[in-house]
């Protein structure tokens, strides 16, 4: 393992100060995604910033009905915290179906949005991987493909995203608050990661020096059900080779609204805009779900290994969105 300074903070503009504009300085959390990978020597910062001390570990309701979650609220306490139990049931679900208790306990709100792919030549150094080191090659494209994407991938990287929160947030929307040496923005959550396209290594849109500070949900939609479903080679402790998370309302039999995301089959969390138009104001009936699946599925590009993940996907959207819909009766009928 190389060398690196190491430096606590505990104020965010201290922390901020700290990275300037440093490309080779990291924040440091709860530690899931970066240890191993320093351990690797994928990752090679000069100055790690312990920033696990600020204090962003608060969930608050906001008066417009928003939820604001911390940066560094664990996933074990956003998946168990009251408000998301209650209004956003589908993030619980998510969260509790990624990692391990060990891991969820210690991996952050916003470590999760930041995590890596878990593309094995990623991992190796020994392997061509542009994503590691630009310009190298892809030793995934006619390697073992069978965990990769088949949606959002160029012939540059077609390395799945691994988090199952994301897909969750992606399906409720949510808005990310950016701090830097620039000052305070925010942005769509579903606009922060990027397609891979020529550059993978270009896996977000922070700047340099920014970190995120706060995740907030939109304000849940009145009436509506959902479900998460991850389908994946073992129970537990495993990624996903296709889930889905979908939100609907309905009412007489019809779809007013609906979201869909996808996981495990696409290169960012991928919410489905295609699958979504195809839901609105249809009958809730599966013929519908299979025409949204049909839509999200359509610009899938299969490799050697992986293209049972297109039928597989397609099963998982069928089944949440038919799970979604029996939650939204139930919702309905104790009104
Ligand atoms: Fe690297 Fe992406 Fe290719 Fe995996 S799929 S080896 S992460 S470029």
């Amino acid at each position: 393992m190389r060398e690196f300074a190491f430096q606590p903070t505990q104020r965010i503009d201290q922390a901020v100060a700290a990275h300037g504009r440093d490309a080779a300085a990291s924040y440091i959390a709860g530690g899931t995604t970066l240890v191993d990978l320093v351990k690797l020597d994928v990752m090679r910062p000069t100055r790690v910033i312990d920033v696990s001390r600020l204090p962003l570990n608060e969930v608050e309701r906001l008066d417009d009905g928003r939820l604001r979650i911390g940066a560094l609220v664990t996933n074990t306490a956003l998946a168990h915290h009251p408000q998301v139990i209650e209004r956003y049931p589908l993030l619980s679900q998510a969260i509790l179906a990624g990692a391990s208790t060990q891991i969820r306990n210690m991996a952050t709100t916003a470590g999760n949005v930041m995590q890596r792919t878990r593309c094995p030549y990623y991992r190796d150094v020994a392997a061509a991987c542009n994503r590691r080191e630009p310009g190298s090659g892809c030793d995934a494209l006619h390697g073992i493909n069978r965990m990769h994407a088949v949606l959002g991938v160029s012939e540059h990287c077609i390395a799945v995203h691994p988090s199952d929160m994301c897909v969750a947030m992606a399906a409720l929307g949510a808005t990310l608050t950016l701090e830097g040496p620039g000052g305070t923005r925010e942005m769509a959550f579903n606009d922060f990661h990027r397609l891979p396209a020529e550059r993978p290594d270009r896996e977000h849109e922070l700047d340099d020096g920014e970190l995120i500070t706060h995740v907030t949900l939109d304000t849940p939609i009145e009436g509506a059900g959902s479900y998460y479903l991850k389908l994946r080679d073992r129970a537990s402790y495993e990624f996903a080779l296709a889930s889905a998370g979908a939100v609907i309302a309905v009412s007489d039999g019809v779809i007013r609204e609906a979201r869909l995301a996808l996981g495990g089959i696409a290169t960012k969390p991928w919410r489905s805009i295609e699958a979504e138009q195809a839901l609105h104001d249809q009958p809730a009936a599966i013929t519908t779900f299979e025409m949204a699946a049909e839509a999200a599925l359509q610009d899938a590009v299969p490799r050697e290994h992986n293209a049972f993940k297109i039928p597989l996907a397609r099963q998982a959207i069928v089944r949440a969105l038919r799970e979604a819909c029996r939650d939204a009766e139930r919702r309905q009928a104790h009104r």
